[in-house]
């Protein structure tokens, strides 16, 4: 359901006219390609915790193993979904012109690259990544890494973690600043899937000076500020608006 074939096809004319283009994607997004919510994947033995105390830093400090495998479990899900309709449209569009669409996401699963979007925004990071856990010395390297769960450093100890962003951490700085100035360089925000109170959305489609397009099913915090709404998925929608009809 949309607002209507006439608020498509003017955001399709917004969409041609547009020299710089800003996809902003949140977690409905993934949702249509079947990633489980943060709380819908706390089943079976993990039902018992809550993600907020899992996803942190001093949960990974107290108990490096259960949270390795709590992150191995939601990878061995996110793993098993594909991009949609609406990931592959982005994707293709990007493909046809490059440089003119930039891809920001909240989402750390990782499918807007799998479609083949390049120089992806991962705001978040990315669940199928790790990184250090302390500012990697100069025995940190692959070489002297020990497997493990998690897998860690064979001469000083210092452990690997997922390379996402978690409760009560910042976003990368460059890649929030990469995003601020694609936002700041654009005429036209597609912000797909995301209510907008979750940092940074809000912020990246108030800097925008051009337009703000809102794809979500339900209303948002955003619809206030869009210059227009249209309620529906992403692979429903975002084929609409970026692929070339004759
Ligand atoms: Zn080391």
């Amino acid at each position: 359901m949309t607002d209507g074939a006439g608020d498509v096809g003017k955001v399709r004319g917004w969409v041609r006219a547009a020299r710089r283009i800003v996809v902003l994607s949140g977690a409905g997004m993934s949702a249509e390609s079947g990633v489980p919510t943060f709380r819908d994947a706390q089943t079976g033995l993990w039902a018992k915790f809550r993600p907020e105390d899992l996803a942190t830093e001093d949960a990974f400090r107290a108990d490096p193993k259960m949270v390795w495998d709590w992150y191995a479990m939601r990878r061995a899900m996110v793993a098993k979904v594909e991009p949609n309709a609406g990931h592959r449209a982005i994707a293709a569009f990007q493909q046809r012109h490059p440089g003119r669409l930039t891809v920001a996401t909240q989402n750390v699963d990782g499918l807007h690259q799998h479609a083949g979007s390049p120089g992806v925004l991962a705001l978040h990071g990315n669940i199928a990544e790790d990184t250090w856990l302390e500012a990697p010395r100069a025995c940190c390297t692959d070489a002297n890494l020990l497997p493990g769960t998690p897998p860690r450093c064979a001469v000083c100890g210092n452990l690997r973690r997922p390379a996402v962003v978690w409760f009560g951490e910042t976003l990368p700085p460059e890649v929030l600043q990469a995003a601020q100035d694609a936002a700041l360089a654009s005429q036209l925000m597609l912000v797909v899937g995301t209510s907008g109170v979750v940092y940074p959305a809000a912020g990246l489609a108030r800097a925008t000076p051009g337009r703000v397009v809102v794809i979500n099913p339900q209303a948002s915090d955003l619809d206030a500020v869009a210059d227009a709404v249209l309620r529906g998925g992403a692979a429903v929608l975002l084929p609409q608006l970026l692929e070339e009809h004759p």
